[in-house]
């Protein structure tokens, strides 16, 4: 009998403060062009010597529950956010790793500034031991690697071919052909600080949520 194929299991981790149009509509065309059913959301505990968000944990989760209500596509893994310490992506990889078991394929999701600065995460090189890795387009990012030995990682892992994706539990890099979506949280917030429409950048229930916590603002708003 055939063996039957596990689904690609897709992640995509970030700090979301807030989560934008750029984050949700890169991963629906990533979704179109690497055939993932499902994407799972999980926004990260940042490391107190990191730039800290401006939201809560709670605030993030919450702002991402808004975001993806109603669209399948999505769920949300708030586990990151459940530990007291922050973790390493490639320590909670082991554990979905561990959970799924060799053989699931699992990928991680990232834009290509991301891609760019992979040689500063944890264990970087670990990473496609644990998954595959898709890459959503950012613009104002380099294509290439900043230095041949990174380049030569990274042409030693590309594929082209989403079957790649779904056949092997990881060890691919597919660079995805999404829109270009120049928006960051950066900008959202120095916008919203300055009082600037943010209705095209970030959905709607998202920008409510942002209104009624008074969230980045640094002066409360004039009645
Ligand atoms: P900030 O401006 O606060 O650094 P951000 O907008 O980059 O935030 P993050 O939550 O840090 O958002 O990003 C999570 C993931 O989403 C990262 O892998 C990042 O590369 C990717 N990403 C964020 N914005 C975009 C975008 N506009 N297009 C494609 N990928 C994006």
């Amino acid at each position: 009998m055939a063996k039957q194929r596990l689904p690609l299991c897709a992640i995509y981790g970030g700090t979301f403060d807030p989560i934008h149009y750029g984050h949700l509509k890169s991963v629906e065309a990533l979704a179109k062009l690497a055939a993932l059913h499902q994407v799972t959301i999980m926004p990260n505990n940042v490391p107190p010597h990191r730039p800290q968000p401006e939201a809560s944990s709670q605030q993030r989760k919450e702002m991402v529950e808004l975001a993806i209500a109603g669209n399948p596509l999505f769920r949300l893994d708030a586990r990151e956010l459940q530990r007291s310490t922050p973790s390493y992506t490639v320590e909670t990889l082991e554990q979905i790793r561990a959970e799924h078991g060799p053989e699931q394929p699992l990928a991680f999701v990232i834009g290509q500034d991301s891609l760019l600065s992979l040689h500063h995460w944890h264990r970087w090189e670990a990473l496609t031991g644990l998954c595959h890795l898709l890459v959503c387009q950012r613009p104002g990012y380099a294509i290439a690697m900043d230095n041949a030995d990174q380049q030569r990682w990274l042409d030693s892992h590309l594929t082209s071919h989403v079957n790649d994706l779904h056949s092997a539990p990881g060890g691919k890099v597919f660079l995805a052909q999404t829109p270009p979506y120049d928006i960051s949280a950066t900008v959202i917030r120095q916008r919203l600080e300055n009082n600037l429409p943010c209705d095209d950048l970030v959905p709607a229930p998202v920008l409510e949520f942002i209104h009624l916590h008074h969230l980045y603002r640094s002066v409360p708003e004039a009645k």
